[in-house]
């Protein structure tokens, strides 16, 4: 589902992204750890081609993002073609980002409708399905100014699912919430993952990890240093580096 081959990614004289290899496959769930500043955000937002890869290529279901080949040559897609291909991907930030003057209802409806032109007497009933699974049925005329972090992170989501996303990307989507809220918005990940959504998280939540992973990988310094089932990576880790980072963490 997605294939990540020797992705390089800087800003200025800055390397961030030094030569990533990645395999998920579909149904899988892969969580991300490491420091900060590791390039952890950069590598989801390659990803979703929010940021263009130096050298590499990165490809979803099959489709190399952002490029059409002929042969041997690669020719730019045009952005129409890019933004078609990151609606097949669901991004939920750390920060909600939801639209502040549209009540949830509208948040939801707004990219199925605007983007992919998809006629209203479907979009709406599928606004409502998706309010229910992320337990917020009752919110659907409320603004997100109203909400707490966690329900305006669940309607985060449920918006990304609106999409109906072949891939979803997670960037920390717990560490700006209060620790009471975290729960209810890791408990509606877990049942995506259980649904067999393909999903990366980035998270330092460690016990979600163990629970939901399939694949947990350790990132430093641009690179992947270790990945490998939670059981693998997080009790018996093959590196130093992921000991030290597992050290300060659990
Ligand atoms: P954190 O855990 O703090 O979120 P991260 O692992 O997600 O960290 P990134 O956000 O990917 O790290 O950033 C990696 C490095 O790239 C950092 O040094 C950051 O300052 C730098 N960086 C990221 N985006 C940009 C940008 N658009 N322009 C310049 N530098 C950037
Ligand atoms: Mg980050």
């Amino acid at each position: 589902m997605v294939k990540l081959r020797g992705v390089h990614k800087s800003f200025g004289a800055l390397h961030v992204l030094r030569g990533v290899d990645l395999d998920v496959r579909q149904g899988q769930v892969l969580v991300i750890l490491g420091p900060s500043g590791s390039g952890k955000s950069t590598l989801l937002r390659t990803i979703n081609h929010l940021e263009k890869v130096d050298r590499g290529s990165v490809h979803v279901d099959g489709q190399l993002l952002g490029y059409r080949q002929a042969g041997d040559r690669l020719y730019e897609l045009p952005e129409r073609e890019v933004l078609r291909q990151r609606t097949q991907i669901g991004f939920v930030f750390q920060s909600f980002n939801l639209f502040p003057h549209l009540t949830v209802r509208q948040n939801l409806m707004e990219a199925p409708l605007s983007a992919q032109r998809r006629p209203r007497a479907e979009v709406a009933p599928l606004a409502e399905r998706l309010l229910a699974r992320v337990g917020l049925a009752d919110k659907a005329d409320a603004y997100p100014r109203t909400l707490s972090g966690g329900q305006q992170q669940r309607v985060a989501i449920a918006r990304a699912l609106a999409l109906e996303p072949k891939l979803l990307l997670f960037d920390e989507p717990t560490s700006a919430l209060d620790p009471e809220l975290v729960g209810e918005v890791l408990d509606v990940i877990k049942d995506l993952a259980r649904g067999g959504t393909t999903m990366i998280v980035v998270t330092h939540e460690i016990g979600f990890a163990r629970e939901v992973a399939d694949t947990v990988a350790f990132m430093d310094a641009g690179r992947i240093v270790e990945l490998g089932p939670p059981s693998q990576l997080l009790d018996a880790p093959a590196h130093e580096r992921t000991r030290t980072f597992l050290s300060k963490v659990l």
